[in-house]
């Protein structure tokens, strides 16, 4: 008899535990470290080997995800577009999708900026600390803070690709969704002799691809390990306590949002109790933690939200692509508080109109934000300008966060990730698309026991 496995999301979290001690380690001794590397050659080897082969499991596990984003993507949106072929159907999901992504996004900077405006994390931080950390402005930021804003018709007519392969092959994930949409759509008017292989092939591939999802996902527990053994090792721990109160008001607005908001909107329009839904998303969450990257987690969400939740393949496959492009509510509610932030720091005065207009910038920023770690800082600088901070001012203010950016990267990141897979769960309710949880466990036994048979 086989002995019973850990489960999946056991097995991340004791890899992500292991990863921040063992970083946090190497953070706290890095001067002896460095002493004795250069006293023996031996151990400057041994240690350099370490690192290098460190860097190379987790950059290998992201490059694997980010391998497999786009085809998920084209493949299975063609397949959702097309198989939405009651026009009714695809604007009532399409409808509701983005209304609630939108309307969760605004709360969530809501959330972030009432939070911000109650605990003023700027009046706790020095003005000589201030100055020190506003002067070391990280490379890549000046030009970013220098240059025009997009304005709002150039990104919606960035929508369109002039080239779809292009897109394809940039990693374009809005114009990758509008390509497939625009396929898929196109797909449901052509004859079905002629659709039908097509859609066919798209469906064949999708499932190549889950199937690789799971491939790469046993990777997963020394991943994680090796990606936050990084990030901790080179986290500033001097930067984290002086900059502590802004980091805890962000971590709380994305808490309450994750473990309070999520689950009342879950429980209040698609009758799923928490507990069901985060031990479904676990795997997402934990891995969205690890890579700060929604677009390199998405083939996982899709498995969690569709395998694990039970939502149908259509609606996983129409919504949590889209969410994973333009739902970013951690990244909304981060930007809402940076900015109030940044202003309380240099004296800038925000009035309530200058904070709605932060609500409407920062759903805009985050929509446009790529799902790649550090993005949403740099979007950060379409919400400055637009309530007239100054140039300096938000080269300082970025250079200030700048430090602990990493951090909250990695908890707005599971924020955003947790939001898609709720939207989904809701939509799929309501469109009487989502199994429920004996379904589930039924199903899963189903596959294991097909599994066996085929692999005895
Ligand atoms: N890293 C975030 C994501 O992938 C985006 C950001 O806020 O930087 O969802």
């Amino acid at each position: 008899m086989s002995s019973p496995r850990l489960a999946l999301h056991w097995q991340i979290l004791i890899g992500m535990a292991a990863g921040m001690v063992v970083g946090l380690l190497v953070n706290a001794f890095q001067g002896p470290l460095d002493a004795a590397r250069l006293a023996s050659p031996l151990l400057d080897d041994a240690a350099g080997f370490a690192s290098n082969a460190n860097a190379f499991v987790g950059d290998m596990f992201l490059r694997c995800l980010r391998f497999i984003a786009v085809p998920v993507v084209l493949f299975s949106l063609v397949v959702g577009a097309s198989s939405l072929n009651d026009l009714r159907k695809l604007s009532r999901i399409g409808t509701r999708t983005v209304l609630l992504y939108l309307s969760t996004t605004a709360a969530a900077i809501s959330t972030g900026l009432l939070l911000a405006n109650i605990v003023r994390p700027g009046s706790f931080l020095p003005a000589e600390l201030r100055d020190r950390l506003a002067s070391e402005v990280p490379a890549g930021v000046a030009e970013k803070v220098g240059g025009a804003a997009p304005s709002a018709w150039s990104t919606l007519l960035d929508l369109v690709p002039i080239n779809p392969f292009e897109a394809i092959a940039d990693g374009n994930m809005l114009q990758v969704v509008v390509t497939a949409l625009a396929i898929g759509g196109a797909l449901t008017l052509v004859r079905e002799e002629l659709s039908r292989p097509v859609i066919q092939a798209a469906e064949g591939l999708t499932e190549a691809i889950i199937k690789l999802v799971e491939a790469v996902m046993k990777l997963a527990p020394l991943a994680v390990f090796c990606l936050l053994a990084k990030v901790m090792a080179g986290m500033g721990l001097e930067v984290l306590g002086a900059l502590a109160v802004y980091t805890v008001t962000v971590i709380v607005g994305l808490a309450i949002m994750t473990f309070g908001v999520y689950p009342t909107i879950l429980r209040a329009l698609a009758g799923i109790g928490p507990r069901r839904f985060f031990e479904a998303i676990a795997p997402a969450q934990l891995l969205a933690f690890s890579s700060s990257s929604s677009a390199a987690t998405l083939p996982v969400t899709m498995d969690c939200v569709e395998k694990r939740l039970g939502v149908g393949e259509e609606v996983t496959a129409f919504v949590v692509p889209l969410g994973a492009t333009i739902n970013m509510d951690g990244t909304a509610l981060y930007q809402g508080v940076a900015a109030v932030f940044i202003a309380q720091l240099f004296g800038v005065p925000l009035d309530l109109e200058d904070q709605l207009t932060i609500v409407l910038t920062a759903t805009l920023a985050s929509i446009g934000t790529a799902g790649v770690p550090g993005v949403g800082l740099i979007m950060l600088v379409i919400v400055l300008q637009s309530v007239g901070m100054d140039e300096e001012v938000m080269k300082g203010g970025i250079a200030i966060i700048f430090g602990v950016d990493r951090l909250l990267d990695m908890c707005r990141t599971t924020t955003n990730v947790t939001g898609d897979a709720m939207v989904a769960a809701v939509v799929g309710a309501r469109e009487g698309d989502l199994l429920d949880e004996a379904q589930v466990r039924a199903r899963r036994v189903a596959e294991e026991l097909a599994g066996l048979d085929e692999n005895p």
